[in-house]
């Protein structure tokens, strides 16, 4: 990865050069660099949603550089359960889930979690959440989940293929499991749902259960299996063969971390926790979970808050999982890598200082070797990452007050899968190009 350092006030580099740098200057007008503009557009945040931007940006031929304080898709794009989950359509504010609220927070090891001192804090989000659920806005929000994932499928498809990454793609389909037939018969209004939305699956038992995954505790009554839903390779390694083919189109990396953005009609500066600064002519926001600060400073207030998750990816010997296995009552997913057997998921509503509680891997992992009474729970790599998470539970894809810049966040648990068509969305709206799908639910003014 080219790391591309300087000190001082720097432009965001054009690729190719101006031509206006050439030596004839005195007989031209002063270039954008003169004139103290940036020329090329700077992506704040390496994870998925930053690299897919640039990626798309430079296939249009711009000049980008991504600016990241650890790396690229080294944060919570790094670690997560590497499922393109395009069936996941239903909002998480809905009535069955605020139903199982009580329940799962009695739990301190359970699927959610809200420390108690950090209430205060998530109280204005818990409400807007609260209100998201209501039928009017769940419909609202259903639908609009809808047409981005059709985007998200056919964009994934896409860049796999430009970017030589179809190969990490896994085509086997998820499977969800139930424990008494009350689950199972919870679970059916939501699959009538997707059905709707055209949706396959298939509800299975007994042998064909057992068939899609040998090896289950008999405790599973029911299963549904889902032949679309894919996953990858590993997501830290499809981020970064992305961006691989990014770079070989001219993108570029600079380690820094971004201490504040000002932006105006000559384009934007961005201060740098060394203290130095850099000029680009457009922005986007792409921070994860601490876009919302950037937000901040550049006069937007949006309500991001972050779902923490947990997980252990134990060594590939671990146990034979033949496709990503789906534990919805428990909160968690184990998903088969080329890298290792992931165990995880859960939600902690705890914001972005708190440490890690590694309780929530453990308690994971030893509910994944009851339901796999096969499995081999050692040797295994605890890890937490941070979902950007707005209480519709849809993203922020759109143009910022201040002129020239964007924001691309807020995936919360769909980050990964939404990425390229995010990519896609913000590459048009820089280029001033109408986008495929109406943005206003994702507008970040919506709040
Ligand atoms: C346990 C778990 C399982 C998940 N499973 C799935 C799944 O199966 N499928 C799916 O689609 N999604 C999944 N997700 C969600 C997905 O991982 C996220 O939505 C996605 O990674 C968010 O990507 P991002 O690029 O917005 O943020 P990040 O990956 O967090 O990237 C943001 C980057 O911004 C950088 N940054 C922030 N502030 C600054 C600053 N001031 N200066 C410089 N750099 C900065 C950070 O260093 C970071 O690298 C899961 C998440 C978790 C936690």
């Amino acid at each position: 990865m080219a790391a591309a350092r300087s000190r001082g006030s720097a432009d965001v580099q054009g690729n190719p050069k101006s031509p206006d740098e050439g030596p004839s200057s005195a007989l031209r007008a002063p270039s954008p660099r003169e004139r103290g503009e940036g020329e090329g557009i700077a992506i704040v945040g390496g994870g998925i949603i930053g690299i897919c931007a640039a990626t798309y940006l430079a296939e249009a031929g711009r000049s980008v550089t991504v600016f990241d304080r650890t790396g690229i898709c080294e944060e919570t794009s790094s670690g997560n359960a590497a499922a393109f989950a395009f069936s996941d359509v239903l909002p998480l504010a809905h009535k069955g889930m605020i139903r199982q609220l009580p329940k799962w927070l009695a739990d301190p090891l359970g699927p959610l979690t809200i420390p108690p001192a950090y209430l205060p804090k998530l109280l204005p989000w818990l409400i807007r959440f609260w209100r998201a659920g209501a039928a009017k806005h769940y419909e609202a929000s259903l639908a609009a989940q809808v047409g981005m994932m059709k985007l998200a499928e056919a964009e994934w498809m896409g860049l796999l293929d430009r970017s030589g990454t179809r190969p990490m793609l896994r085509e086997d389909g998820s499977l969800e499991l139930y424990e008494s037939e009350a689950e199972f018969r919870a679970s059916l209004p939501g699959w009538a749902e997707r059905e709707r939305f055209g949706i396959g699956f298939r509800h299975v038992e007994g042998e064909e259960m057992a068939s899609l995954q040998p090896g289950l505790s008999p405790r599973f009554v029911k299963g549904t299996f889902v032949p679309g839903w894919k996953t990858v390779a590993d997501p830290k390694l499809l981020g970064k063969a992305v961006w691989a083919y990014a770079e070989k189109l001219g993108a570029r990396f600079e380690h820094a971390r971004i201490e504040r953005i000002e932006a105006g009609t000559n384009g934007a500066t961005i201060m740098l926790a060394d203290g130095t600064t850099r000029k680009a002519k457009q922005l986007v926001v792409t921070a994860g979970a601490w876009s919302h600060l950037l937000a901040k400073n550049l006069g937007d207030r949006i309500p991001l808050e972050t779902e923490r998750g947990y997980n252990t990816t134990l060594p590939v010997s671990a146990f034979d999982v033949k496709r990503q296995l789906i534990f919805s009552g428990h909160g968690f997913v184990i998903t088969p890598l080329e890298t290792g057997l992931r165990v995880g998921g859960a939600v902690e509503l705890g914001g972005i200082e708190r440490p890690p509680n590694f309780g929530r891997s453990k308690a994971m992992l030893e509910k994944a070797k009851r339901f796999l009474p096969g499995l081999d729970p050692s040797g295994g790599r605890e890890w937490m990452g941070f979902r950007p998470s707005l209480p519709d539970s849809l993203p922020v894809i759109g143009a910022a007050r201040a002129p020239g810049v964007f924001y691309a966040f807020g995936h919360g648990h769909l980050g990964l899968t939404q990425a390229a068509a995010t990519g896609r969305l913000i590459r048009d709206l820089v280029l001033g190009q109408t986008p495929p799908l109406d943005l206003t639910p994702f507008r970040p003014q919506r709040f």
